[in-house]
């Protein structure tokens, strides 16, 4: 059966099941403070766990593009070393939301994996949750009780404790037990010798767990206790490639046809064979072959790789892949972006999106290897030298500072440097690399969220209204929950209400401000001000700042009045409005190829990132601008559509973006459908004509392939034209009101460098004089009968220390064995400059590098050079006639 063929089985049988198929979530995960990237299927679920909203169907199925290379899961370390963790990962899964349990659940597992995909019934075993005392949670007597039926065998179930087989969302939320599927994949002479069941568990690669059945039933308050959930879910996980692994008859999940096309394009490549073992070589290509898919996704869900957050992630997930096909398959040219096309191909239709970026893919990843590969060659040769000296001195440690050097100047991530420290025999001082990197962080940027309370529960409500700031700006509602959070900005509340005016920061705008008048049975109790407004995954929630006895007035309240600022909300939504007329225009000018990557809609600028590989020159700048404005000056009215069909919203011209997670319904904005037509959860101006005006601020590169241009709207950009306008009155104002004024600077820089010209000659001119007066002025040292050298020491005047160097050498050039000390004063800072003849420097053992340094000294300064010349600066002139004077001395 074909990788292809099992997933479409699985899709098969629940939907035969009465589950409702749904597309994978991008693999960047969108409004969870907790998550960076989906680790796994029920990521895109947590909302309707929470109770926060209703799902599609109580029966879901899919699969979920997975990464597990942050915080809690992160496999990425065992990558290439084992032969079933990835870093991404499809996870095949299916739902129960309030609606069927354990029993389904566990009969249906059962069901696909022995009869529809056939596996042996004695190579599997199952586990199941023997219950924690301390935690308060019971052995789960239901489950173990179901696969007795199901497998009429006890002795292929498990007991297994917290750490396997108890559930958790996070510190506190949803969770429950859970019962594991593994399978014995190893020979049969293997399994003579030792029963599968000893090894569940237990690392080996051919006895793996395959699938995860997990029962949420509890939830786990802030304080460690447990309740009861009012409707228990279903939530199970299956690694797809490992379920492969196991139906294909392979040892190995790169065996399998989701790996083979890629590795045989890296063999080609390297022109070296894919042996399947422990070698470097082997190694290097299971890590290619399965870091290619985390970054090929990834961008193609929008992620670029870049220097923060989850960019960087992905970055060092690809600098990882280049390093082992540069050090063990001798790959030192651009190889990874070869791979895309073969993966593209392979999953056209699974996850088009890869397929229909292709080219944009490849050539991010392309400028991402060579530019690491210059990097690469410096690094590994510094990180070598490193390594020599630490062995030859005895030590087997790279300190922590070096880690981190390694890490900041060659991109070097800590665990790359371990991994080629470990293959030399020495290790990595890890804790004072994360301090150095915990410090540079604390430097960089301040943290976020750190813990939050319980949500208090204060009003129900039936009304499902949410937001509805698209079309009131104040509503008379109710609080319905708040927690309190502590955070570096101290101690804020959360508050989710009924009904919201206050638009949740996304897409690119920002949350509304503004503020909440709680009233208790028609009394105002205080009003409180909204500092910002955020989505956390479907619900908006509300920030407020600590007042005192917050949390009795947020109880005491029967009803809130939530008023946003309209200005900056109208401010935001014609920047936003623009962005869509900017979007239009730059695909007009630049080409179609234009996709979004990024934007930031405020108050009081736009920004836009968008794919594109050259600088935006000026006339397309200015071009773009122009249409802008047209589309501004055409007041075309907003056409706002709301729960339209994603289909029909495709068939009006709208682009959805990739890594972007779209319902079934979609809001539609159309400024002229023959002009501007997006799927959009912003707000917008009424009429385009609002904007009143637009201008860039900005055109620059975002990263490899990106580009962000920056512009003002409305009274911001009426600002920045007053601006410029203002420095343009007084710099006429300055130049006496000339009639050009371009012209009357160019005029002035052209003067400017003629008088320096001039400047430079009557300087040199007076050099010239003061050489002469000085040549009157050398005496000559006999020394006792032997050959004597001529001696000048003087303060002198010139304008610059290039000057007194100059004179210095043409002094030298006429005197023969000329010992000189000039001193000079240029603009208060004093200045040395000494030089020795050959014969001092050797009967004497003199040096001009030293000598200066001494008399250095009497200007508070320092200084060096050559032998024969050397000078030196200092902060106090008052000394310099002293240095003359121990200078006359010293060359005596
Ligand atoms: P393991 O102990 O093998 O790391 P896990 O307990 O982390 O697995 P779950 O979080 O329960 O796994 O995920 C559900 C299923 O997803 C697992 O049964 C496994 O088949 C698959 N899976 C988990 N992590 C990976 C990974 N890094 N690569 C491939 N498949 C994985
Ligand atoms: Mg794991």
């Amino acid at each position: 059966m074909t990788s292809h063929e099992i997933r479409r089985q699985f899709l098969d049988f629940f939907r035969s099941k009465q589950h409702l198929i749904v597309p994978s979530a991008p693999l960047v995960a969108k409004n969870d403070p907790t998550l960076m990237f989906n680790n796994s299927g029920m990521a895109q679920f947590k909302d309707f766990f929470l109770g926060n909203g209703t799902p599609p169907a109580p029966r879901v199925a899919d699969t979920q593009k997975c990464l597990r290379v942050s915080g809690k899961h992160n496999d990425l370390e065992d990558v290439g070393f084992d032969t079933y963790h990835h870093t991404m990962f499809e996870m095949l899964g299916n739902w129960s939301f309030g609606d069927y349990f354990k029993k389904e659940a566990l009969t249906w597992s059962w069901e696909l994996l022995t009869e529809v995909y056939k596996l042996p019934k004695d190579r599997i075993y199952v586990s199941v949750f023997k219950g924690d005392e301390r935690d308060g949670v019971p052995f789960d007597q239901e489950s173990w009780d179901l696969w007795k039926g199901i497998i009429g065998d006890e002795s292929r179930i498990i007991l297994g404790n917290k750490k396997d087989n108890f559930w958790e969302m996070g510190d506190t939320g949803p969770c429950g037990p859970c019962s594991e599927i593994h399978i014995d994949l190893r020979s049969a002479d293997e399994v003579a010798q030792k029963p599968g069941k000893e090894l569940v568990n237990a690392d080996h690669p051919q006895v793996v767990e395959i699938w995860n059945n997990v029962f949420m039933q509890f939830n786990r308050k802030a304080d460690g206790s447990l309740e009861e959930l009012p409707a228990r879910h279903v939530d199970t996980g299956m690694g797809f490639e490992r379920l492969c692994m196991a139906i294909q008859g392979k040892q190995s999940n790169y065996d399998t046809d989701v790996f083979s096309g890629t590795i045989h394009v890296i063999e080609e490549l390297s022109g070296q064979k894919y042996t399947r073992g422990t070698d470097k070589s082997d190694v290097a290509m299971r890590v290619i072959a399965d870091h290619i898919r985390a970054v090929s996704f990834a961008i193609a869900d929008g992620l670029v790789p870049s220097n923060a957050k989850a960019g960087y992630v992905i970055r060092r997930i690809l600098r990882r892949a280049i390093r082992y096909g540069y050090s063990y398959l001798g790959l030192t040219e651009p190889f990874m972006t070869k791979l895309v096309p073969t993966l593209a191909m392979q999953f056209a239709d699974v996850f088009s999106e890869l397929n229909a970026q292709r080219d944009f893919v490849a050539t991010v990843i392309r400028e991402e290897e060579i530019s690491f590969l210059r990097t690469l060659g410096t690094g590994l040769g510094r990180l070598d030298q490193i390594i020599g000296q630490l062995t030859t001195e005895g030590e087997s440690e790279i300190p922590g500072a070096t880690v981190f050097e390694l890490n900041d100047t060659f991109g070097f991530p800590a665990d790359l440097t371990a991994l080629i420290a470990r293959e030399k025999g020495l290790s990595i001082d890890q804790a004072g690399f994360e301090k150095a990197l915990a410090e540079q962080k604390a430097r960089s940027r301040k943290d976020a969220t750190s813990s939050a309370g319980d949500w208090v529960e204060v009003n129900e409500s039936d009304s499902q209204a949410g937001f509805v700031g698209y079309d009131q700006t104040e509503v008379e509602t109710q609080i319905l929950k708040y927690r309190k959070i502590q955070n570096k900005q101290g101690t804020q509340y959360q508050l989710v209400l009924a009904e919201t005016p206050f638009y949740a920061e996304s897409g690119g705008q920002i949350g509304d401000t503004g503020t909440l008048t709680l009233s208790k049975a028609g009394t105002p109790l205080c009003v409180l001000e909204v500092i910002d407004t955020r989505k956390e995954n479907d619900l908006s929630v509300h920030i407020v700042e600590n007042v005192s006895g917050i949390d009795d007035l947020l109880t005491d309240a029967d009803s809130v009045y939530a008023t946003i600022d309209t200005t900056r909300r109208n401010l935001t939504s014609s920047n936003h409005s623009a962005t869509h007329l900017l979007h239009a225009a730059l695909r007009e000018v630049l080409g179609t190829h234009v996709a979004q990557k990024g934007s930031y809609v405020g108050p009081d600028a736009l920004r836009f990132d968008f794919s594109h590989f050259q600088k935006v020159d000026d006339a397309q700048l200015a071009e773009i601008e122009r249409i802008v404005n047209e589309k501004i000056r055409e007041d075309i009215k907003l056409d706002e559509k709301r729960n339209v069909p994603i289909e029909q919203a495709k068939n009006m011209g709208a682009t959805a973006l990739f890594g972007e997670k779209y319902g079934d319904f979609v809001r539609v904005i159309t400024f002229d459908p023959t002009y501007s037509v997006e799927l959009c959860g912003g707000t917008h101006v009424p009429a385009t004509g609002h904007i009143g005006l637009f201008k860039f601020t900005g055109e620059g590169s975002v990263s490899t392939g990106i580009r962000r241009v920056e512009g003002k709207t409305s009274v911001g950009a009426e600002q920045l034209v007053n601006e410029q306008m203002a420095v343009v009155s007084e710099l006429k104002e300055l130049l006496k009101a000339p009639k050009d004024v371009v012209k009357a600077v160019q005029t002035l820089l052209e003067e400017r460098s003629a008088l320096q010209k001039q400047v430079e000659a009557l300087q040199n001119e007076k050099v010239q004089q003061l050489k002469g007066q000085l040549l009157e002025k050398v005496e000559v040292v006999n020394r006792n009968g032997g050959p004597g050298h001529a001696r000048l020491v003087e303060r002198v005047d010139v304008p610059n220390a290039d000057a007194l160097k100059q004179l210095a050498y043409d002094l030298k050039a006429k005197v023969d064995n000329l010992a000189l000390v000039l001193g000079a004063d240029i603009n208060g800072k004093p200045q040395l400059a000494v030089m020795l003849p050959d014969s001092l420097i050797q009967s004497r053992n003199l040096n001009a590098g030293q000598v200066v340094k001494e008399l250095a000294k009497n200007i508070k300064g320092g200084g060096g050079g050559q032998p024969f010349f050397a000078t030196a600066g200092g902060s106090d002139a008052s000394g310099l006639d002293a240095a003359l004077a121990q200078g006359k001395e010293l060359l005596g």
